[in-house]
């Protein structure tokens, strides 16, 4: 028996990948429906979709364009490879559909408080509808998300930290096929259209994220225009982290698998799960499984807002021109954000301004990922 803590993309996910295997299978989610409150903009690389066929039910946008704007308002438009808009909700509901049709059981309304060993088994106690029952299983995965119950009953959410992502659902014109990012030293904004009346306008803060999130959301909208707040926390990843102990595995945002850059973790905990199941199936390394497929660029997102943390307004400003020319757009119209392994070499091989900011080189960053890829 396999029992998934949580009904978010990565514990749906897994849950179909181990049912269509054969494996008895089980998810407790804490809400009594799957995928709300939504805590999420929802945009995905096109890498999404080379995991996850995309269906109409749950795909809301698909954008193009990025226009990335500097703190002094300068702002640039990117073609990309193209850009899913999911609504969480419909996403999460279409791969718990898909694990149930595969045979995996759910239980709603039930929260996983904590566990124990007992007889080469696991003992675990689930609030379900309000009783206190006591289920046992061979193996026990944490895909409940940043504050994981499951992580902090096996020892494991030691030294985490967190960056708070506040969003609105608004009612707002634009152009559906681009979405906005802003940079700035302190905070990542963007704005991105559900469709051409509606988007999702928030930003991740790395300092006073309340009095920066008010400030960008004037911007675009008034108060009477905001329709929802969804806002929720960013697990930051660390290389550190383990993400497993005897039988039980952590996945996902429980694992902190997000990039410490853009702060997105969809498709990270999409590919964990893949690895996961490997893990379960074939009896592999799931660290090292995950370390390999996802560290490198893991721990070169996490290299890259640790390097940024000490940029001045002005930097930011020169970063943002240099990334505005035609032969950096070009590159970048061609890769995922997801892969920064995949691109950085070559603008910096292109543009050797670039290397401008070996300044800002924080020589503890750079230790922690020369280990982290090694
Ligand atoms: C405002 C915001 C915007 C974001 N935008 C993006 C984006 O545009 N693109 C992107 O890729 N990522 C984005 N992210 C990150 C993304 O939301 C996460 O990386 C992703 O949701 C992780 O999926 P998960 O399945 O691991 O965890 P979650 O989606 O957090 O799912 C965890 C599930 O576990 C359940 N649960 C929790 N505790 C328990 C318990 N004790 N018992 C039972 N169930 C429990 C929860 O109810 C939830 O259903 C954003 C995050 C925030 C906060």
């Amino acid at each position: 028996m396999i029992s998934i803590i949580g009904a978010g993309p990565s514990g749906n996910y897994l849950a179909y990948l181990l049912a269509k295997e054969g494996k008895e299978v089980e998810v407790y989610e804490e809400h009594d429906v799957i995928g709300r409150p939504i805590q999420c903009t929802g945009i995905v690389t096109k890498a999404f979709s080379e995991i996850i066929e995309l269906q109409s039910d749950f795909v809301e946008n698909i954008t193009s364009r990025a226009e990335v704007t500097s703190p002094e308002g300068k702002s640039f438009v990117f073609p990309l490879r193209d850009n899913i808009v999911v609504c969480r909700h419909k996403f999460d509901s279409h791969l718990a559909k898909m694990a149930a049709k595969a045979g995996a059981k759910y239980y709603l309304k039930s929260r996983f408080l904590k566990h124990r060993e007992k007889d080469s088994k696991i003992e675990f106690d689930v609030n379900i509808n309000g009783e206190v029952v006591k289920k046992v299983t061979d193996v026990l995965v944490g895909a409940d998300g940043p504050h994981s119950r499951v992580a902090k009953s096996a020892g494991l959410l030691i030294g985490r930290r967190y960056l708070n992502a506040l969003q609105v659902k608004a009612k707002y014109k634009m152009d559906k096929e681009m979405f906005k990012v802003q940079f700035h030293r302190d905070y990542f904004g963007w704005v991105v259209p559900e469709n051409e009346e509606v988007a999702r306008i928030g930003i991740t803060g790395f300092r006073k994220p309340k009095e920066y999130f008010d400030d960008f959301m004037k911007q675009f909208i008034k108060e009477e225009d905001i329709l929802e707040f969804q806002s929720g926390l960013v697990p930051v990843y660390d290389p550190k982290n383990k993400i497993k102990k005897g039988n039980v595995y952590l996945l996902g945002d429980a694992a902190a698998l997000t990039k410490a850059s853009t702060h997105g973790g969809i498709i990270q905990g999409l590919i964990a799960a893949e690895e996961l199941k490997k893990a379960i199936i074939e009896g592999k390394d799931y660290q090292k499984l995950v370390r390999k497929r996802l560290g490198k660029d893991l721990c070169l997102h996490l290299f890259l807002r640790e390097t940024m943390e000490s940029f001045s307004d002005r930097d930011v400003e020169y970063l943002v021109k240099l990334t505005g020319q035609d032969k950096i757009k070009k590159i970048l119209s061609n890769f995922d954000r997801d892969y920064p392994t995949r691109f950085l070499l070559r603008i910096f091989m292109i543009e050797p301004r670039y290397f401008y900011f070996t300044k800002n080189l924080n020589i503890k960053a750079l230790g922690s990922f020369i280990k982290g890829v090694l």
